[in-house]
């Protein structure tokens, strides 16, 4: 891949498109900032080669031309600083306009020295970001002389400051950053040449969002272990009651070809023996650790219980690799997050070489605190997945475009 390396950005004008889509909490604070200390060797490339850098970034989802305080990168660009750790060189459009390229922003721009950091507003507060319109990339364009794509968890939606952008640069004057280059050398390195066995585990809510990637995976994997909401579609389609389980019935074919495949080429597929069920969907509910054959009819499995948490640790035992994509169970509730913390601790434990992608995966394995003992936790959620289906992503295809 062409990256920033590649290219020659000494003394130039670089806009990167970063993605500083960060969780936050309910009082607005940053629970989690590793995107935006990930795009900072790039940065901190940019800086010693005497660039003025511009960043850009989307944020959640805007209503767009309408300035809302909680979808401004203004908090963003306070923990930037923070963590460049220069001082009085970062400069935020701070017009609170509802738009990106306004008036502040250029005059911010113009009086850039070297050195000089300017992060935009929210790209999704024009509305031509999302639209991929021509018309914006053009103007964002007039950010920057080399064009930079840092921004791996936004590479798989075709947006402009993704893909029309491109455009507007020539081949020589554009390029992945680090944290792109490094996210999409992992996970095909780890595709093509895993060393076995080779476990993935599945989870999140359902199976119509990684039906690809399961057939994908069972292509490569030695063993692999589904759980979360969409492994009620499983035991339901193997003649389970599952009561008020999450299940896709237009997929119990699909989940049936997905375990046929596996059988057929001799992969090992693991199911929870055991659920955590409730009859309502709610914190103070009565719970039961039942087998997952004794869900009662108007109850619902809402994460795995504690024999399979036992299960799955074993199947881990002898792995050499293991990609990890989708909680165990609702673990967004602490009744129901057992499973998946509970999966983190076993995941780290391992000698194994260990992928975490997906937004809610590394967000678990932050909970448990164990980000740390993992080899690489993907920041791109929707992105990961494409590679694990085996896709091109759409930023990196408008990248490497002639
Ligand atoms: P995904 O975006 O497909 O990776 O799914 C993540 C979501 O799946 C999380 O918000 C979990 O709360 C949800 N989830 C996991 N297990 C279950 C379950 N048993 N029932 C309903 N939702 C679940």
């Amino acid at each position: 891949m062409h990256t920033i390396k590649d290219i020659n950005i000494d003394g130039k004008t670089i806009f990167i498109r970063c993605d500083f889509n960060v969780p936050k909490d309910e009082f607005g604070n940053i629970t989690d900032d590793r995107r935006i200390r990930a795009a900072l060797p790039t940065i901190r490339y940019c800086i010693d080669r005497g660039c003025k850098i511009v960043l850009a970034s989307h944020f959640e989802r805007p209503t767009a031309g309408v300035f809302t305080p909680e979808h401004s990168l203004e908090d963003v660009a306070k923990r930037l600083d923070t963590l460049l750790k220069i001082k009085n060189r970062l400069y935020f459009d701070d017009s609170k306009s509802g738009a990106v390229i306004t008036p502040r922003a250029k005059e911010l721009y113009e009086n850039m020295n070297c050195g000089d950091i300017l992060l935009l507003e929210n790209l999704r507060f024009d509305k031509g970001e999302t639209e991929n319109s021509q018309e914006f990339a053009k103007e964002l364009s007039q950010f920057g002389e080399i064009y930079i794509n840092d921004a791996f968890g936004a590479c798989h939606r075709k947006h402009a400051s993704i893909d029309a952008i491109t455009k507007f640069y020539k081949k020589d004057k554009r390029a992945a950053g680090f944290l792109l280059a490094k996210e999409v050398t992992f996970f095909s390195k780890i595709l093509k040449e895993p060393a076995r066995p080779f476990v993935a585990i599945v989870g999140g809510s359902k199976v119509s969002g990684k039906l690809q990637a399961l057939h994908k995976l069972i292509d490569s994997v030695d063993k692999i272990i589904i759980g979360g909401g969409m492994a009620f579609t499983f035991l339901k389609q193997m003649g389970y009651e599952v009561g008020n389980s999450l299940v896709e019935d237009d997929l119990l074919e699909e989940a049936q070809l997905v375990m046929d495949k596996a059988k057929a080429k001799g992969i090992k597929l693991y199911l929870p023996v055991d659920v955590v069920a409730a009859a309502e969907f709610k914190e103070n509910s009565i719970i039961k650790y039942l087998p997952s054959q004794e869900i009662p009819k108007n109850w619902m499995g809402l994460d795995i219980g504690p024999a399979s948490s036992r299960l799955f640790r074993e199947v881990l035992n002898d792995a050499q690799t293991i990609i990890w994509n989708g909680p165990m169970g609702v673990y967004e509730m602490d009744k129901f997050a057992k499973g998946s913390i509970k999966m983190s601790h076993h995941v780290a434990d391992t000698h194994a070489t260990t992928i975490v992608g997906g937004g809610d995966t590394a967000d678990v394995v932050a909970r448990a605190g164990d980000i740390d003992e993992m080899t690489f936790v993907s920041t791109g959620g929707g992105a990961s997945l494409k590679l694990l289906e085996g896709e091109r992503l759409p930023g990196i295809i408008a990248l490497e475009a002639e």
